[in-house]
């Protein structure tokens, strides 16, 4: 069946694999967003033909103006942050996929659900910062929130037994352990910017690839699998699952495992959550058994890692916590890729926030942005 996707932050690497899968299906593009990326958009525009087309960062969007000038199909050009909001919202895709980096993906998240779009979510970070507001918000306007990170994905996929999924007590939340797996705090201490950006298996953007050589990455997929599934972070275990075949697993009162496998290419559940509830044939191939021999199994080094030890620290401090958590490490990996403080600067800096402040408690969504500011400035005057 053909259907209409709006995909924001389409020149990123979810963005750009997004458009392979919306390729091969055949789907069309109702509306495209990029922050900084003009050459990539007008690629994209000249082959998907949007109708809208979000250019968030101020500058990036004069230049992609005059690029589209006195063009027959130049699509209609919305800029800044309220421009993208209003990309999210607009009337016409069945399906608006958000692939945005940070808590910029935040507004769009909620400005596509209370416009009763089914939102496929790669932007872990919207869940993170405003799981409150974000599961609130799906509840009372009957949308469907479909995970597009592959764990998440592996978890809502290994849930298709509804009625098994009334027993689920347990949840293996599988990390690669990223580039610096088995090392100790010493060892990280003068890794830089290029060792850190070495992924062994998934070809990410810039902060994700951070993110996962600190295990920043589990923690915030930890707080994002509590608002997707609803168990206690106690109930979520992590598994280093080193060769990332194994995307995540579920355990049953029954003490059964059903875990999802398949290679390492974010194609499949960036489909699966275009498809759902179908399975239909993609561009990525099948598992080859044969070649893979073995699958390992690790305990998450927390003593090393500290950014997973406050990611855990965050969710059971509840209410802004996980914000809190979140603004600062979006600070100090910025600052780390401007190699203006070193690797393991970025756990202590994170830990130190979640540390300073009790942050339970409802909140709104001015107290996110508030809460994210207040992180920010923390890493600047501590780091
Ligand atoms: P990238 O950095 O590759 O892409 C980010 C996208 O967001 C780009 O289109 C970029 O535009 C746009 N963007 C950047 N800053 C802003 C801003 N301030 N406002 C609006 N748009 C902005 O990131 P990834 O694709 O790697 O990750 C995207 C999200 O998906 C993240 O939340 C990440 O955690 C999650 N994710 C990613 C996975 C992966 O394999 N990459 C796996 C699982 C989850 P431009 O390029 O034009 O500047
Ligand atoms: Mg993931």
């Amino acid at each position: 069946m053909s259907k209409k996707i709006t995909l924001l932050g389409s020149t990123g690497s979810i963005g750009t694999q997004s458009l392979d899968v919306i390729r091969a299906q055949g789907y069309e593009v109702f509306g495209l967003s990029a922050h900084s990326h003009v050459d990539k958009i007008l690629q994209q525009i000249q082959e998907f033909h949007p109708k809208y087309v979000c250019m968030t960062d101020p500058a990036a969007a004069e230049k992609l103006d005059a690029a589209l000038a006195g063009r027959a199909d130049a699509p209609y050009l919305l800029t800044g942050p309220e421009g993208l909001k209003e990309l999210a919202a607009l009337e016409g895709p069945d399906v608006v996929l958000n692939s945005v980096v940070g808590i910029a993906g935040l507004g769009a998240s909620l400005c596509a659900i209370e416009s009763g779009h089914d939102l496929a979510l790669a932007n872990k970070e919207s869940l993170v910062t405003g799981g409150h507001l974000v599961t609130r918000a799906v509840e009372k306007h009957g949308v469907k929130l479909l995970p597009v990170d592959s764990e998440h994905s592996a978890i809502f996929q290994c849930l298709q037994d509804k009625e098994s999924a009334k027993s689920l007590t347990k949840i293996l939340l599988t990390a690669s352990g990223g580039p610096f797996f088995g090392m100790k705090t010493e060892e990280l201490r003068g890794k830089t910017k290029a060792d850190a950006l070495r992924h062994p298996n998934w070809n990410m953007g810039a902060k994700i690839t951070i993110d996962s050589a600190t295990l920043m990455n589990k923690g915030l997929e930890l707080i994002e699998a509590v608002w997707l599934f609803g168990l206690p972070p106690e109930k979520i275990q992590i598994v280093v699952q080193r060769q990332s075949i194994v995307h995540s697993a579920v355990q049953y009162s029954d003490n059964s495992v059903i875990a999802q496998l398949g290679v390492p290419d974010m194609r499949i559940p960036i489909q699966y959550a275009l498809t759902y509830p179908e399975r239909v044939p993609g561009v990525v191939p099948e598992l080859d058994f044969a070649a893979l021999k073995m699958l390992t199994f690790d305990v998450a080094d927390e003593e090393t890692f500290r950014c997973l030890a406050a990611c855990k620290k965050a969710i059971k401090k509840g209410g802004l916590g996980p914000c809190a958590a979140n603004g600062a490490n979006e600070e100090a990996v910025k600052l780390f890729l401007e190699d203006k403080i070193g690797f393991l600067d970025i756990g202590r800096l994170v830990e130190a926030v979640v540390d300073s402040d009790s942050f339970g408690g409802d909140y709104t969504l001015s107290d996110v942005y508030e809460c994210d500011r207040m992180a920010r400035a923390f890493v600047q005057a501590h780091r």
